[in-house]
Parts: C-alpha cells; sequence; structure tokens
C-alpha cells in the first residue's frame, strides 16, 4: 500500500529526530590534551566509555574529492576556508623535518610525469623546515568518500595496530564517526588503526613512516620468541594468507567456478578467531563474517551462515553505528538467509 502524504512527511519527522539524536547530541566522552613524550596531542576518554558508543560524529575542516591529489588540489581546497578555519588548520600537527637519508632519494624512470609530481611534493614536504598546507594534510587526512580529508578532532586521535576505536566516513550522515570498539576505562587514550590491520609488522612500519612516527604498542613490541608481538606477527601473516585464499574463493563464486567449500569454510572460521585472538574487532572483521556467511550458503549451510550474518551484523552496528550504509547491507544479508533457512525448514 502507497503511504499518503501525512504519513510519509511523520516518517520523515522521525528519521530526522533520529538523526539529531545520533549525530547532534554526543555528549563529550573524550578531551584532547599532550600524549606523552614525542606523542604530540592525543584523545583520552574522560569518563568510561562502553564498547559500540559513538564518542565522535565530525564534519571535515577540509577534504577533496579524488585519491590522486597534488598539492594544487589542496591549496585550492584550502584557499576557500575562511579565515578562522585557516588558522584551525595551522593549530594541526605536521610531519616535516624528517631526515631524506629514510627515504629513496630517486625515483624509478618509467614513473608518469603527475605521479612523479605528486612523489616530489610529498617528499619535499617530509623533508622540509616548516609546517606547510600539505605537510599538515600529509599528517592528518584520512579517508572521506573517494578522496581524503582531515579533522580538526578526529584527526587527532592516535594510531595503535591493536586500537580501542575504530573510525569511518559515514556517507549517511555525511561525518566521520568514532566508535569505541572494546570498553574504554577513563583517562584512557583512546586510538586508531591508521593502516590495514592485515599487515605484518614491517609494512605497518613502512606505511606509519608516512606519518613521521614509530608505532610502540605492544604488536610492535620486541619479537623474542613466545612475546606478543611474535605472536601477532605470525597472525597477521596468516591471516593475510587467508584473506588471499578467501578472495580467490569470492573470485571463483562470481565466475560460478567450482569452489572447495568444505576449504573455504575452514578458513574463514580460521581468520574470524585470528581476528579474535588478536583483538581486531574492526571492518576485517566484519568482513570476516561476511565471507563466512556467503560460503556457508553456498556449501548449504544455512544455519551456521545465518549464525555468521548476524555476527557480521552485530560488529558492523558496535564500530560503525545502525545508520551507517555497510549495517543496511549485512541487515540485508541476515533478511536473506533468515528467509532461506525459515524456507528450508518448512
Ligand atoms: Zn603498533
Amino acid at each position: 500500500m502507497t503511504p499518503n502524504i501525512s504519513e510519509l512527511h511523520s516518517a520523515t519527522v522521525q528519521l530526522s529526530q533520529l538523526k539529531l539524536k545520533q549525530e547532534g547530541s554526543l555528549p563529550k566522552l573524550y578531551e584532547i590534551r599532550p600524549a606523552g613524550p614525542g606523542k604530540g596531542l592525543g584523545a583520552f576518554a574522560i569518563q568510561p566509555i562502553k564498547r559500540g558508543t559513538r564518542i565522535l560524529a565530525e564534519a571535515p575542516l577540509l577534504s577533496i574529492a579524488q585519491s590522486e591529489y597534488l598539492e594544487g588540489d589542496i591549496q585550492r581546497s584550502f584557499d576557500k576556508l575562511s579565515a578562522e578555519d585557516k588558522a584551525k588548520y595551522f593549530t594541526l600537527h605536521s610531519n616535516h623535518g624528517q631526515d631524506p637519508k629514510n627515504w629513496p632519494s630517486t625515483i624509478h624512470p618509467r614513473t608518469h610525469e603527475a605521479e612523479r609530481q605528486r612523489i616530489e611534493e610529498q617528499h619535499n614536504s617530509r623533508v622540509g623546515d616548516k609546517a606547510t598546507i600539505l605537510s599538515i594534510f600529509q599528517t592528518n587526512c584520512m579517508e572521506h568518500e573517494r578522496g581524503a580529508a582531515v579533522f580538526m578532532d578526529a584527526s587527532r586521535f592516535n594510531h595503535s595496530c591493536i586500537s580501542n576505536a575504530f573510525f569511518s566516513w559515514n556517507s549517511n550522515i555525511g561525518k566521520e564517526t568514532i566508535h569505541a570498539i572494546v570498553d574504554i576505562l577513563a583517562g584512557e587514550e583512546i586510538t586508531l588503526c591508521y593502516c590495514d590491520a592485515l599487515w605484518d609488522t614491517h609494512m605497518r612500519n613502512w606505511a606509519l613512516k608516512h606519518y613521521g612516527f614509530r608505532c610502540a604498542c605492544r604488536a610492535c613490541g620486541e619479537m623474542v620468541p613466545g612475546s606478543f608481538a611474535a605472536q601477532s606477527h605470525s597472525r597477521r601473516y596468516r591471516m593475510r594468507e587467508l584473506q588471499e585464499r578467501l578472495d580467490g574463493h569470492g573470485k571463483s563464486l562470481r565466475k560460478f567456478d567450482k569452489v572447495d567449500t568444505a576449504a573455504a569454510v575452514s578458513d574463514a572460521v580460521e581468520m574470524c578467531a585470528l581476528l579474535v585472538e588478536e583483538g581486531l574487532f574492526t571492518a576485517e572483521l566484519g568482513k570476516a563474517y561476511d565471507d563466512l556467511a556467503i560460503v556457508c550458503e553456498q556449501a548449504g549451510d544455512l544455519r551456521f551462515g545465518y549464525a555468521a550474518a548476524c555476527k557480521e551484523l552485530e560488529v558492523y552496528e558496535t564500530i560503525l553505528g545502525s545508520d551507517h550504509p555497510e549495517v543496511e547491507s549485512a541487515s540485508g544479508l541476515v533478511r536473506r538467509l533468515k528467509k532461506k533457512k525459515l524456507d528450508g525448514e518448512k
């Protein structure tokens, strides 16, 4: 039945009230303050924060629409800011002043011109002797739609390879959000993982070098046999292998090739277990449950597939909030598998 105008209006009002509740009235759960020697500023919980709580929802200070951007693109966006926002921008941290010896001194001759320009601009901003619009952007940018953006508060949260919070751009509300992925104690630093959590220690350190620091979390500690760092290194190496195998199963499924579903289910179960063991309650865990739900569906195990889809939905609701597009997609999978499961039980 088609809803009438007053029903539509009432639904719209309810939706906008819900959005206001979710994005407009967040209590201040953190403070920005010095994080210790060599760490600049960081965000700290000012009260206990429960897992799944939205800690922040923030619009960008400066954003770039494309992923391949040059210094001129950032300059043009900066020029459009108000004088007050330009001043705020220059209060953000800059990772300039790095030792040029830590970076390659030549660019491969086959690199095309625009890419060469991008590499040179970014290198010059890193080794330069003062903060620039580009050096601040490089230090603080986060993913935003198909490009990148900097934020006054979100950009100040420091990194940990085993973070206690998760950040994501929410296109439904037009804001960057940060959610607690575990319970956080009052006074504890709130951290985000800036790089691909499945990378091993060496790859993470390479990625983090671009931000101008070396991570000191327990996954990056001294790799003596039996230490958490050594276990973490081998776990993440194994997770990378499993991810490649699961991506391979996914490609075969899309091409309607024959898939060893028992092996795929086993890989997906191992992946979920390793992520939980490592403490990575992040989008990687949501994706792993999604892979598990899909391969179980292929294997005809709808009961287990439905359970995995419910776990995926729970992870995404916790780390992204119920108003995120990924949650809509995960809800669709839960509904589909529930229906197939019930149809099969008739
Ligand atoms: Zn680390």
